[in-house]
Order: C-alpha cells, then sequence, then structure tokens
C-alpha cells in the first residue's frame, strides 16, 4: 500500500489486556481498514519489571479473537522492525546520541535524594514541583567527578530556554495548546540504559512512519514533550487524536486493574460474542448518528469517522452490552452457538462427552431454545438444566397434592393423548393443543397450566410451556405427566 496511512497499536505487556487499551486497538483497527492503511501492532516492553511475554501473547490473542488483525508488527513482521522496543535499544541510542550532540538533551547526575529534596523544597514554596536543571551546564571536570562516584547519569531533554506555547493539533479536540512553562526538563533515558516512554514512542512511530496517533486521552499531557522531541529530531508530526476515557457506571475512570478490571478474555470465558463485543466497544465514543445500535462490522467501517468521536468520557454500560449480546447470541448461526456453548454444559457436569456424542440434534434443539433468555452463553447451563435432568420435588408432598384429582388426570391424559395424535409437536401445534384442552375440557385454567408446568419442569414459573413441550416431544411429556401422576398416587 502506498497511501502513508499506517497506524499503531503499541500496548504495554503489563498485565492482561482491558476493555480501554482494546478500544483503542479498534479504533486505530477502524481507521485503518477505513482508509486502507496498515496497523502496526508494536509492544512497549521498556518497562521490563512489569512486562511479561504472556501478557504479550494473551494481547495478540484476544485482538484475534477481536478480528482486529494487525498488518505489521510482533508476530507477523514487516520492514520497519524490531518491533519490541526493548530490541530497538541501539536505535534509541542512536538518536539520543545525536540530541546529545545537538544540545537539545544533557546528562544529569542527580541522585534520588537530591531529586527528592528539589520536589520537597518546591512543596514547600507553593511551586510545581519539576527539575531545577542542575545539571544542565556542568563542565567536562564536574561531570567526570560525578563519574569518578560511581553516579550513573538519566539523559534529560533541554526544555526551550524561552517559555513558549505548544499545540497539539488533535483531530477530536481541536487545537489544545500547553504551555512549555508546565513541563520541566524530562527523563528520556533512565540510568538502566532503558529509554523513557515518551522517548521512544517518539522515534519509534517515526521511523516506523506512522501518520496518525489514536490514543487514550490519558496521554494528551504527554503530547507536548513528544512533540518537542519531534521537532529536535526534525521529524514529521503525525496526525494526533486523544479518545475519551471509559467510565464505569459510577462515572469514575475504568479501573485497569483489581477486582473490578474488564480484561477481555472475560468476556471471551463468559461466552459474550467477539461480534457483539466489537460493535459495543465501537459505541464507546462514538456514535453513528442515528438511533441504530446494532451495527455490523462492515457498517461501522463504512460510517466511522474519528473526527466525529466525543471529547467527553464513555461510559462502560454492562447492561446495554448484555442487551447487545443477547441479539447477537439470538441472530447467530445455531451451530456456530452450539459449539460455543457446549464446552459450558460440559463444564456444569449437566452432561459428558458420551451424552454429547449421542444427544447431539436434542442438544441443539436445548440451546437454541434456551439462547432466547440468556445475555451470555455462561448462562445457557442454567436455563437448559430442565432439559437434562430428571426431576426432583424439594417438596414431594406438596407437589404430589397438585397432581391429585379427577380433573388433573383428564388434563395430564387428553393432553398426552393429543401431543401422541400430532405428527410434529411445534409451538405452534402446542399452543392449538392448550387451546383445545381448554374449549373441550370442562376445568379452569389453572389447572390445565399450573400441574402441566409442574409435572414437566419441576417448577411454578419458567419459559414458555409451549416450547418446552415441543423440545421434549410427546414421549417424554408423557414420561413426565405418568411420573406426576404415580406421585399423587403414592402421597
Ligand atoms: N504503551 C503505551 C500505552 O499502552 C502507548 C501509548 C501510545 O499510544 O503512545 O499506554
Amino acid at each position: 500500500m502506498s497511501n502513508n496511512i499506517r497506524l499503531r497499536f503499541p500496548p504495554s505487556p503489563t498485565g492482561k489486556i482491558h476493555i480501554g487499551n482494546m478500544r483503542t486497538a479498534l479504533f486505530n483497527w477502524l481507521v485503518t481498514k477505513q482508509k486502507d492503511g496498515e496497523l502496526v501492532l508494536r509492544i512497549e516492553d521498556t518497562d521490563q519489571a512489569r512486562s511479561t511475554k504472556e501478557f504479550e501473547d494473551i494481547i495478540i490473542q484476544e485482538m484475534e479473537w477481536l478480528g482486529l488483525d494487525a498488518d505489521e508488527g510482533v508476530g507477523i513482521g514487516g520492514d520497519y522492525g524490531p518491533y519490541r522496543q526493548t530490541e530497538r535499544i541501539d536505535l534509541y541510542q542512536e538518536y539520543a546520541d545525536k540530541l546529545l550532540e545537538s544540545g537539545y538533551a544533557y546528562k544529569c547526575y542527580c541522585t534520588k535524594d537530591e531529586l527528592d529534596e528539589m520536589r520537597q523544597k518546591a512543596i514547600d514554596n507553593d511551586e510545581m514541583p519539576r527539575y531545577d536543571g542542575s545539571c544542565r551546564n556542568l563542565s567536562e571536570e564536574e561531570r567526570k567527578a560525578y563519574e569518578a562516584e560511581g553516579r550513573k547519569p538519566v539523559l534529560r531533554f533541554k526544555l526551550p530556554e524561552e517559555e513558549r506555547e505548544i499545540i497539539v493539533e488533535d483531530l477530536i479536540r481541536g487545537n489544545v495548546s500547553f504551555s512549555s512553562s508546565v513541563l520541566d526538563d524530562f527523563i528520556i533515558f533512565k540510568s538502566d540504559g532503558m529509554p523513557t516512554y515518551n522517548f521512544a514512542v517518539v522515534i519509534d512511530d517515526a521511523l516506523m512512519k506512522i501518520s496518525h496517533v489514536i490514543r487514550g486521552e490519558d496521554h494528551l499531557s504527554n503530547t507536548p514533550k513528544q512533540i518537542l522531541i519531534y521537532e529536535a529530531l526534525d521529524f514529521e508530526l503525525p496526525k494526533f487524536a486523544h479518545l475519551p476515557l471509559i467510565l464505569d457506571e459510577n462515572k469514575a475512570k475504568l479501573k485497569k486493574r483489581g477486582k473490578d478490571s474488564v480484561y477481555i478474555g472475560e468476556f471471551r470465558e463468559q461466552g459474550y460474542l467477539p461480534e457483539a463485543l466489537f460493535n459495543f466497544m465501537a459505541l464507546l465514543g462514538w456514535s453513528s448518528g442515528d438511533e441504530e445500535e446494532i451495527l455490523s462490522q462492515a457498517e461501522i467501517i463504512e460510517r466511522f469517522d474519528i473526527e466525529d468521536v466525543n471529547k467527553s468520557g464513555a461510559v462502560f454500560d454492562r447492561e446495554k452490552l448484555n442487551w447487545m449480546n443477547g441479539k447477537y447470541i439470538r441472530a447467530a448461526n445455531l451451530d456456530r452457538i452450539v459449539e460455543l456453548a457446549l464446552p459450558f454444559l460440559l463444564e456444569s457436569g449437566l452432561v459428558d462427552k458420551e451424552y454429547i456424542e449421542n444427544n447431539r440434534e436434542w442438544l441443539s434443539k436445548v440451546i437454541d431454545e434456551t439462547r432466547t433468555g440468556v445475555d451470555y452463553l455462561s448462562q445457557i447451563p442454567e436455563e437448559a438444566e430442565l432439559f437434562l435432568t430428571e426431576i426432583e420435588f424439594a417438596e414431594p408432598a406438596e407437589a404430589a397434592e397438585e397432581f391429585k384429582g379427577d380433573d388433573v388426570k383428564l388434563v395430564f391424559d387428553t393432553l398426552k393423548e393429543k401431543a401422541f395424535a400430532r405428527e410434529e409437536l411445534t409451538e405452534e401445534t402446542v399452543g392449538e393443543i392448550f387451546k383445545e384442552l381448554k374449549n373441550e375440557l370442562d376445568v379452569g385454567g389453572r389447572t390445565i397450566y399450573h400441574p402441566t408446568r409442574l409435572a414437566i419442569t419441576g417448577k411454578g414459573s419458567g419459559p414458555e410451556m409451549t416450547s418446552v413441550i415441543s423440545i421434549f416431544g410427546a414421549e417424554e411429556v408423557a414420561r413426565r405427566l405418568d411420573t406426576a401422576l404415580e406421585l399423587a398416587q403414592n402421597y
């Protein structure tokens, strides 16, 4: 591709990828697809204490699950590699040396204690704590003396002497202006030989020829520092867009870690469909402009515009996600839903492998019925239990009472007879049977419906009887009704 539209998704593999980061990946992916560009997956692993290969693998796995394919990067390759930052240290070093030579950077030997003291002083004087520039103009001797003491320097970026405005031209927010006076001489290389995020990200985005940097709003305050580095190295600026934060239902920033965090894999593990999560995430900060919220991938690609993204925070509304996922579950191909639901049934212990092998068609019917009432597939076992277990009444004596009397026997016998008489039991034909029972038998509605439901499902309420009976079929219905009548006799 030669239209020079190149985007990137550069997660840090320091935790299980959560919804905020994945939404960023999605928006980058959407722009890429829309503009026929390329998406680069870069792994920002310079925080070596917290980065792991396992978290990197999880990022790749969950992107794959959602269908967010990168064109280039870790695990794929490409012309601008390597794509893991820890494999690019020499490059960062090379550009850091350039900044040193041109005077845009300098070595700073201040110790942690000295910096703490500086900080405290500023706080005591009611000033914003910032590096005071002590090492800006060290002489060669001073430097040598520090080195002789064994001090390991960091590299700092030298802010412009004169206060100036730095303007972030943001595709979502318009021009956002920062004064250089709110910054200080920030670190670009740490004493452990690793570049800082702000430095490495610029080198990478520039060398990888990234045209659009789309990332979370939490990075907006980093952007002026990055712009200064772009300028110092004479790199062309990319276009920037900072996405609104994702908020929880209490309008607090969604957590990245801890018990309320939203790791993407949890959705998969609970039986959310990737297309539902895709649709839901696309609406976190963006709307298609009309009321319709269920949008296919193709529709979203067509209608999405980064400039239409909202500035204000996007609320993560789990109820809406559940509603949406339920819709997708019902619309999906049944075989696929069966494939996805069976592991949940296995895990619940309601069925075993052998049962699945021998009763696939029946299970498919059960899953088709029960998917009408669930938000996600891990809820299927609870709904399916009725179809897969023998009824056990908690209070058999009480249940038996419900099945006593000539009227109940008449209802059950007639229902059996009519069920066997039909060629097929569908919701429609079962509906007809119930109508006939009401018209032909001289018994009240309650006597028709209540004992029947209890005998067939073991419960006083639950799914539509027409569908339950049509799924069970005449034989199983008859067996259950007979068992109930026997119970009535034995109590
Ligand atoms: N590694 C950074 C993060 O995950 C990337 C930020 C950026 O897109 O520049 O937050």
